[in-house]
């Protein structure tokens, strides 16, 4: 048994690129991340690879780290926080990368590359003609030590490459299993443009390696960069991390998870009013399997059940209609007082919440009778519009169950109208009360079949509605009050005159 200061730590990382809005694949990464930590005892850590100069930007860094916290995504070091390994942004850390890079320089285990665009691309074309797989011809590979000063001191544009190692790669993954990979077809990478401007294959070694990573889990968009980064790894003399690559998101005809198909930035699922913990248990399925039947998981529940050998290594299917199902079913559970909180700016949005036109009280029950019928919050308004209008527009053959004529509908709403108007107390249990006796009685002085109650709560739900579905009447009555609710009695009651 190893002793117990030898057992090396765990230590993972999110490390996303700042050049676009974080997709719902790289929140899933960042929360399979965090999940190894946490399950591990490890510390997760967030860093931001933004060497790519011309496509990061700020915003992008900002938008990625309120994302991630409105998910619940917890890093114990990062850009943000600091820790013992920063600076986090890799753009803070352009001097460590140029003593790697001149060490590598120096052990002409990396060379200056002269070519031009035009070269490369002919000596492409070239092979692609013949056939083989095009790489780097490795042309500049053995310049002599004085051209190679020459040119760069006539400021001659350059590249730095890493020459690539004829042999066979292989690695263990924790979900793919044993990997291999022919590191003989891949050519010398360019990992530099020049000292002071890394790029990814290289910054990504060298940080792993100095923040002392011990698992990299990471999309498989990666695996096939996984060779070079090893021999890079091994060149510089570091330790070899355990690498898990998660499987790819797939569309439901199992084509790759794309803009085309729908939405990918997390960002845009926030907005529709999905909730941080409908996500979270929605990504965590993508691609992980608990052992059993159960599906809803508390972020706490998935700290101590996740596991990174159930991860598959099949692609994971993005179904909408999961998604949906449970986000619907964090709905129904959140506090009344909360889900209010959170479905305010869509109403006011929507323009339908004025102030001071609802009280919280009422408010909250609009949000309490509209939340069984609600997949995401931006339903709100479509669900409870009706509730803040001063006029419905609907059409008056709406009124109508099953084939009342227009002087029946309008007898059934008087009844209802009278009811409403003689009710001493109103609330929401004696609305109901009375009006399923109403119902009864209205049946029968009618003729109507007995326990038929359509035709009396139909025309008096979409009178107070406009809508051929809604909450029941009672509910509805309940929350407008008496007054607006004879002032709508009366206004269905005018269309059928
Ligand atoms: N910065 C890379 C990306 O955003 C990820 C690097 C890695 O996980 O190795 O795709």
């Amino acid at each position: 048994m190893k002793k117990k200061e030898e057992i090396k730590k765990i230590r993972v990382r999110f490390a996303p690129s700042p050049t676009g809005p974080l997709h719902v694949g790289g929140s899933r990464t960042a929360l399979f991340n965090c999940l190894f930590a946490k399950k591990n005892n490890g510390k997760f850590v967030l860093r931001i690879e933004d060497t790519d100069v011309q496509r990061s930007e700020q915003k992008w860094t900002d938008e990625i780290i309120e994302e991630l916290k409105w998910l619940g995504i917890q890093w114990d070091e990062g850009p943000d926080i600091g820790g013992e390994f920063g600076p986090y942004k890799q753009s803070q850390r352009l001097d460590i990368y140029e003593k790697y890079l001149k060490k590598l320089l120096e052990e002409d285990k990396a060379y200056y590359c002269f070519c031009t665009e035009e070269e490369l691309e002919a000596n492409h074309q070239e092979q692609m003609s013949r056939g083989v797989a095009p790489k780097y011809d490795g042309k500049c590979a053995h310049l002599p030590k004085e051209t190679v000063q020459k040119n760069l001191a006539e400021g001659k544009s350059s590249v730095i490459r890493f020459r690539i190692q004829n042999k066979k790669i292989k690695f263990n993954d924790l979900i793919r299993g044993e990997v291999e990979f022919d590191a003989g077809l891949l050519g010398d990478v360019v990992i530099a443009k020049n000292l002071n401007a890394p790029l990814y294959h290289f910054a990504v070694v060298v940080d792993d390696f100095l923040m002392q990573i011990s698992h990299v889990i990471r999309g498989e968009e990666h695996l096939s960069n996984t060779p070079r980064q090893i021999l890079l790894i091994q060149a510089l003399g570091f330790e070899q991390p355990v690498y898990a690559h998660l499987p790819l998101m797939l569309n439901t005809d199992r084509s790759k998870l794309s803009k085309r198909q729908g939405d990918v930035a997390l960002a845009d699922y926030h907005e529709q009013g999905y909730l941080p913990e409908a996500l979270v248990n929605f990504m965590v399925l993508l691609g992980w399997n608990p052992g059993t039947e159960k599906e809803v998981f508390t972020m706490a529940q998935l700290a101590r059940e996740f596991s990174i050998e159930k991860v598959q290594k099949a692609g994971a299917v993005f179904n909408i209609q999961r998604l949906d199902f449970l986000n619907g079913l964090y709905i129904r559970e959140k506090p009344i007082e909360k889900l209010t909180e959170l479905c305010v700016p869509y109403l006011k949005e929507a323009g339908l919440l004025i102030a001071g036109q609802i009280s919280e009280a009422s408010l909250q029950k609009v949000i309490e009778v509209s939340r069984t019928r609600m997949k995401k919050l931006s339903e709100i308004s479509g669900l409870s519009d009706f509730f803040f209008q001063n006029k419905l527009g609907y059409d008056k053959d709406l009124l109508k169950w099953q084939k009342m004529s227009d002087s029946e509908v309008k007898d059934s709403l008087s009844f209802s109208k009278k009811i409403l108007s003689d009710t001493k107390k109103w609330d929401l249990k004696d609305l109901e009360t009375e009006l399923f006796a109403a119902s009864d009685k209205f049946n029968s002085e009618k003729g109507y079949p007995e326990k038929n109650r359509g035709y009396l709560l139909w025309p008096l739900r979409v009178a107070l509605s406009g809508k051929d579905s809604s909450p029941s009447p009672f509910e509805i009555a309940d929350i407008l009050g008496r007054e607006k609710t004879i002032k709508r009695i009366d206004e269905a009651i005018k269309m059928l005159a």
